[in-house]
C-alpha cells in the first residue's frame, strides 16, 4: 500500500454525480468510477486523480480503438499495421445487391462481384474466402480429407502467428506424405511416393524464408507432368498473390498466371500481401475444383462479408484495368529512390535531422531478401524519445529505430499525410 491510500474509501455515487455531465450511460459511468475508486483504494492513483480517472477512460471508450496511423518505417506490408494499406473503396452503405442478381430480380450469388473481375484477371474461375488461411484449409478439406498429400520436407513451413501446413493439413482431414529432403526433393521423390491413396500434390512457396546452397526440387512444370500422368491435381499455395510484374522495381515474385501457365490446377494467395488489397484469400483454377471447393459445406464460415467484397473489387478493378497507381501498396513499390528522396529534402526542412540511404522492406511474411532503396530521414537525439513522441500524434506516426536513430521512410506515406506528419514533428 503506498502513502497514498485514502483512509475513507471514495463514495461512487458522489464520484458518479461529478460525472454527470459526461453524457453516457449511468451504468457506464458506475463501472469506471468503481475500477478508478479500487485504484485508488490500491494507491495506484490519488483520491484527487479519481475524476480525471473517469472522464479519460470515458473519452476513450468513446475514441475508435483501430486507427489510422502514419505508416513511416518503410515496411509496405506492415503485419502490424494492417499489411496492404486501404485505398479508396467504392461506396456500399445501406443495402446493396450482395446476393441480388439486379437483371433477372432473382436471388443471385456474392462470388460474382470479384468472380467476374478474377477469371478476366486469371483466365480461369475463382472464389474469395477470408484469407489465405481458409483458403489452404477449404482447399484441402475438400479435394483430400482421408488422403494423402504429397508435400516436399523442404515445404512444410510455419507462416506466422503459429500458421503451420502440417497442423492445417491435420484440421482438414487429409493425410500428410512428407516427400524429399529439407534442401533437395526430386521428381524422384514424389513418383516414389504416389499410391492409390494420394489425393493432392501440393508446392509451397516459401513466402518468408529462403534457403540457399546444396538446394533442389523439380519445377512447376515437371510436378504438373507428373500429377497429370497420376490422375491427380497440382495444388499451389502462393502466398503472396502476385497479379503484377514487379520485377523492374526489384520485387521477384512469382506471378500467378506463370503457376497456370505451368499447368497447376489449383493456386490460393492472400489479397492482403503483394495483391494490395483487404485481407482475403482466393482460391482459383480449374472449373470442376473450384465447384467442389465451393460447395464444400464449410465454405459458407469462410466467406467474405459485403465490407471486404467491396474493397476487394475496388482493388481487383484497378488492377485489371492496370491503374496501379491506384492500389497503395503498388503505388508505394513503384516509387523511386530519387522520388523519395526529393520528398524526404521537402520534409527535412527546419529539421534536425539528416538524410541517409537506406533500405524500404516488403514485408508481411512476403519476399524475403527482397528490398527497395530508399532515402531515410534520420532524426537527431534521442531515437526512443523521438519514436515514442510520434506515437503519441494525432495521428500516429509508427517510426522504425536502427542504429539508435530514429528513422523515417517516406515511400510508406501517403503524400497526403505529410502535413500531418511534419506537425507531428514540429510538436513540442
Ligand atoms: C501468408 C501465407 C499464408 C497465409 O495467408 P493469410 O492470408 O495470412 O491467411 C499461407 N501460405 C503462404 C505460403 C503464405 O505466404
Amino acid at each position: 500500500m503506498s502513502s497514498q491510500a485514502p483512509s475513507h474509501p471514495p463514495s461512487i455515487d458522489a464520484i458518479v454525480e461529478r460525472a454527470g455531465q459526461l453524457g453516457c450511460p449511468r451504468a457506464l459511468v458506475v463501472r469506471e468510477a468503481r475500477h478508478a475508486a479500487d485504484r485508488a483504494r490500491r494507491g495506484e492513483i490519488t483520491i484527487d486523480e479519481i475524476d480525471g480517472e473517469v472522464r479519460e477512460a470515458i473519452a476513450a471508450l468513446r475514441r475508435p480503438s483501430l486507427r489510422r496511423v502514419i505508416n513511416a518505417t518503410g515496411v509496405v506490408l506492415h503485419t502490424n499495421l494492417g499489411r496492404a494499406p486501404i485505398g479508396s473503396i467504392d461506396q456500399i452503405e445501406g443495402y446493396s445487391n450482395l446476393e441480388f442478381d439486379l437483371r433477372s430480380g432473382k436471388r443471385g450469388k456474392r462470388d460474382v462481384h470479384a468472380g467476374s473481375l478474377l477469371s478476366r484477371l486469371l483466365d480461369r474461375p475463382a472464389i474469395a474466402v477470408n484469407n489465405n488461411a481458409a483458403a489452404v484449409y477449404l482447399v484441402l478439406h475438400e479435394l483430400a480429407a482421408g488422403r494423402e498429400v504429397l508435400v516436399s520436407r523442404g515445404e512444410l513451413i510455419e507462416i506466422g502467428d503459429g500458421f503451420r501446413i502440417p497442423d492445417i493439413m491435420a484440421r482438414s482431414g487429409a493425410i500428410l506424405r512428407e516427400v524429399g529432403a529439407t534442401n533437395k526433393t526430386s521428381i524422384e521423390d514424389y513418383r516414389s511416393a504416389l499410391s492409390d491413396r494420394t489425393a493432392l500434390i501440393l508446392r509451397v512457396h516459401p513466402s518468408n524464408f529462403h534457403i540457399s546452397g546444396f538446394t533442389a526440387k523439380p519445377g512447376l512444370d515437371e510436378l504438373a507432368a507428373l500429377a497429370r500422368e497420376a490422375g491427380v491435381p497440382l495444388y499451389e499455395d502462393l502466398g503472396s498473390g502476385c497479379l503484377t510484374d514487379l520485377r523492374e522495381f526489384g520485387i521477384h515474385e512469382p506471378l500467378v498466371r506463370d503457376s497456370f501457365a505451368a499447368g497447376v490446377d489449383v493456386v490460393s494467395f492472400s489479397c492482403d500481401k503483394l495483391l494490395g488489397g483487404p485481407q482475403s484469400g482466393i482460391i482459383a483454377g480449374r472449373k470442376d475444383l473450384i465447384e467442389r471447393v465451393r460447395k464444400n459445406q464449410m465454405y459458407r464460415a469462410f466467406r467474405c462479408d459485403k465490407l471486404i467484397v467491396a474493397a476487394l473489387e475496388s482493388t481487383l478493378r484497378r488492377l485489371l484495368f492496370e491503374e496501379l497507381n491506384e492500389v497503395p501498396a503498388l503505388w508505394m513499390i513503384r516509387r523511386s529512390a530519387n522520388e523519395i528522396k526529393a520528398r524526404a529534402e521537402d520534409m527535412l526542412e527546419g529539421l534536425s535531422a539528416d538524410l541517409v540511404p537506406g533500405h524500404s522492406v516488403i514485408g508481411g511474411g512476403s519476399t524475403p531478401d527482397q528490398r527497395l532503396a530508399t532515402w531515410l530521414i534520420a532524426l537527431r537525439g534521442d531515437a526512443v524519445a523521438w519514436e515514442r513522441k510520434l506515437r503519441a500524434s494525432r495521428v500516429p506516426v509508427i517510426a522504425r529505430i536502427a542504429d539508435d536513430r530514429c528513422l523515417l521512410d517516406l515511400r510508406t506515406v501517403f503524400p497526403a499525410d505529410e502535413g500531418e506528419l511534419r506537425s507531428a514533428l514540429f510538436v513540442k
